[in-house]
């Protein structure tokens, strides 16, 4: 055998060698709790990302889990008593726009110019009617605004001046723009936040009758370029609810997202690809999504209680609750994670 024909016989195995090791790679379980509720249910999540017990302190670790029980608490709480799924979808995305762990709201990452620029959506999965807003620089409550952009106007969208118009118009007052950046304020969160550029918040929730709903709310990426908006607020995107399939939320790098249309990606799987949810975010994150280059997660909940948190990232800030099928006590189970385990 002349050299040439062993060089190409070693090139030939280290190809063979690395399409084995992709699709190995892609496919291996992920390991997240399998969870089937019974009655209302919500999942959250807070962020997918380098998120790893390496760089995380312990005193940070407890900020979240204790943010993201406090939050599970009373979006169940609500549900449980026959709050309406969309009323719950604002509420708890609106406690976490107020939290400045999390980059919406208040927290949020800045343009390269060190702006503030909010975007969030709401659907419903009954009725398919959805709101969502970007671009925004005053309001505190941009998830609370994509519902009055729901219920309140003939539109589903709305963008920058002429959306903060439109809330002024529902009595919803506009804030300084630094009211959102903290990280500016605080050193100890300015490092953290380099290294946490994600952060994105989102619900979604199931209603005792079966009815699915599900909104996102983020401040972008770190340093995106000033007008740029991302897959929050683009609807099937980082967005989805369709009883029929799932309610979805995701995160991660937006732009991805948006060219997958992940959000709606997950429901024709289920749909026209007839696969469960787990099967359908599992197939969108890791074989349609290029596993390294469009990293994040997504939380899902069918109207079967089906639960999901499906990423590709290291980890993801993510919490479940509700009462289990299995459950014998009917005592809801209550359940928070950070780390890939
Ligand atoms: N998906 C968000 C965006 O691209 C960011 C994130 O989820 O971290 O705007």
């Amino acid at each position: 055998m002349s050299m040439k024909t062993r060089l190409s016989w070693w090139v030939y195995l280290v190809i063979g060698l690395g399409i084995f090791g992709y699709q190995w790679w892609s496919q291996r379980p992920t390991h997240q709790p399998d969870f089937q509720f019974d009655g209302p249910a919500i999942v959250i999540h807070g962020g997918a990302g380098v998120i790893t017990r390496e760089n995380m302190t312990p005193a940070m670790e407890t900020l979240v889990r204790t943010s993201l029980e406090r939050v599970l608490d009373s979006g169940y709480a609500a549900l449980a008593r026959g709050e309406s799924r969309m009323d719950v979808v604002v509420r708890v995305l609106g406690m976490l726009e107020s939290d400045s762990l999390f980059n919406a709201g208040i927290g949020a990452v800045v343009t390269a110019e060190g702006q503030a620029e909010l975007d969030a959506s709401v659907m419903d999965g009954e009725t398919k009617q959805a709101g969502a807003v970007a671009g925004l620089q005053h309001i505190l409550h941009p998830a609370a605004l994509a519902h009055e952009v729901m219920m309140h106007s003939d539109h589903v969208f709305l963008v920058g001046a002429g959306a903060e118009a439109f809330a002024q118009e529902r009595g919803m007052g506009l804030v300084p723009n630094d009211t959102f950046l903290t990280h500016r304020r605080h050193a100890q969160y300015a490092a953290w936040a380099e290294q946490h550029k994600r952060g994105t918040v989102g619900v979604v929730v199931r209603d005792a009758q079966g009815h699915l709903a599900a909104g996102t709310s983020t401040g972008g990426m770190m340093g995106k370029r000033w007008g740029r908006v991302g897959d929050v607020p683009v609807l099937g995107a980082g967005t989805y609810a369709d009883d029929a399939g799932a309610a979805i939320s995701c995160t991660g790098h937006g732009e991805y997202f948006i060219r997958e249309a992940v959000a709606y990606q997950v429901n024709a799987q289920m749909i026209w690809g007839q696969k469960n949810l787990a099967e359908a975010a599992h197939y969108t994150l890791f074989e349609v999504l290029n596993a390294d280059a469009g990293q994040g997660g997504l939380i899902g909940l069918d109207a079967e209680g089906h639960a999901v948190m499906t990423f590709n990232s290291p980890g993801m800030y993510r919490g479940a609750k509700g009462v289990e099928v299995s459950s014998k006590t009917g005592v809801p189970t209550r359940y928070v994670g950070i780390y890939g385990e």
